[in-house]
């Protein structure tokens, strides 16, 4: 190996491309440096980041309090597993379930493992209180879904790329249309354990539900017994101009699932938070994870909700969400349909004969925003919530211009 070597953008992406497998389609800016809202090239140049690592990176990248903290406790001890205790992760419980209000807390890593967690939570519930028959447990989720990408979360993606291929797929999750609250209600039977839904889907190309159905989601589940699982890995922690999305509708979902943002942009930490009454089906052996609640991930964790509160980062994506979502409207290109969103979660629409968000989403990085398309016509526009006034009046001029390319 010869660790001295200098390469080029070029020359990194074509090591990649030749030894990576090509599960992603990166955008060819080879990062090597950041700092706030700013990403560096290891050419130098100077990126404004508008994707935030899906919302990961909510706080800013490095964080100065997030990385002391992180280098603190690896210093003094980053792994236990869960077969000893650590003095880190109680207080981590602590402190995520007084933000929250919730009672029990279970840590992951990724968020797709909260998901299959909060998944093996309502399964048994059904089974052990609710009384369903074996086997027999459904949990309904939404057309236009993501939650992950293992087979049983893919087995219940509409996404035809997503599962084809990696069959046989996992039964039990019956599908109705994101924000058709008849559907839902059509779609339960007395084997109900749980209902699923994001938000605010996300990766669906930010598509914002109907107002009240989030409302309609509780009063359902109430009134048949089923729990309420809101995945907010990506939409959670301020990044919607609430605390949790579901607190636009002042709903308290039964089990929540965050990661993403939990992890301060750099240590993956997920949770599943729920009442004490749901969470103690769970018992010794019945799940766990290696790194799950390891003291480095907890202590991480901590500095991000405590720098999430000091910072006032979820007043902060509502104040600014708004200026930038107000802006972007008064652009009035001829490309876009519409703009939805909520805070600093923004997909710009385009219209079909656009020519597709890829080549807008090019066109903003060589100009020093990166931000990325989802779903082929959509630009997703989030990033981190530390942005302020001043750096939006810098990218809007910017956005302005390539909107309005021929
Ligand atoms: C990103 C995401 C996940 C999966 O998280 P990973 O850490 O990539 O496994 C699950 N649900 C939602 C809503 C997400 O945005």
């Amino acid at each position: 190996m010869n660790n001295s070597k200098t390469y080029s953008s070029q020359e990194f992406i074509e090591l990649e491309e030749s030894l990576g497998a090509h599960n992603y389609h990166p955008l060819d800016v080879v990062c090597t440096g950041g700092e706030g809202v700013w990403l560096y090239d290891v050419e130098g140049n100077k990126y404004l980041d508008c994707l935030s690592a899906y919302s990961a990176v909510n706080h800013g990248h490095a964080h100065p309090e997030i990385v002391a903290t992180l280098v603190e406790q690896a210093q003094r001890l980053p792994l236990t597993s869960r077969a000893f205790r650590n003095d880190q992760l109680p207080l981590f419980y602590k402190d995520i379930l007084d933000l929250l209000g919730y009672e029990k807390a279970l840590p992951m890593n990724t968020g797709a493992e909260a998901v299959e967690t909060a998944l093996k939570i309502a399964r048994k519930w059904a089974y052990t209180v609710k009384g369903v028959p074996e086997d027999q447990a459904d949990i309904i989720v939404a057309e236009g879904n993501f939650h992950g990408r293992t087979i049983t979360i893919i087995s219940f993606s509409s996404e035809s790329q997503y599962k084809e291929h990696f069959g046989p797929h996992t039964p039990g999750f019956p599908m109705v249309p994101y924000g058709n609250i008849d559907a839902l209600q059509e779609a339960i039977t007395p084997n109900t354990a749980a209902i699923m839904v994001e938000p605010i889907q996300g990766e669906a190309g930010v598509v914002v539900p109907p107002e009240g159905y989030l409302r309609e989601i509780r009063e359902i589940c109430d009134s048949n017994n089923i729990l309420f699982i809101a995945d907010e890995i990506q939409t959670g922690l301020g990044r919607t101009g609430k605390l949790l999305a579901c607190d636009h509708e002042g709903v308290r979902p039964d089990i929540l699932v965050l990661g993403k943002a939990l992890g301060g942009g750099i240590f993956p930490v997920s949770a599943v938070l729920a009442s004490k009454s749901v969470m103690d089906v769970i018992k010794p052996g019945d799940h766990g994870s290696t790194f799950g609640g390891n003291p480095l991930g907890a202590a991480v964790a901590r500095a991000a909700l405590r720098v999430l509160v000091e910072e006032k980062l979820v007043e902060n994506a509502e104040k600014m969400g708004r200026y930038f979502h107000d802006h972007l409207e008064e652009i009035n290109s001829p490309h876009v349909d519409y703009i939805r969103g909520k805070g600093l979660l923004i997909g710009v629409v385009l219209k079909e004969e656009a020519g597709g968000a890829r080549r807008f989403t090019e066109a903003l990085m060589t100009r020093g925003i990166l931000a990325k398309e989802t779903h082929e016509n959509v630009i997703r526009f989030a990033p981190p919530l530390v942005i302020d006034k001043q750096t939006l009046d810098w990218a809007l001029p910017i956005i302005r211009d390539v909107l309005l390319m021929p």
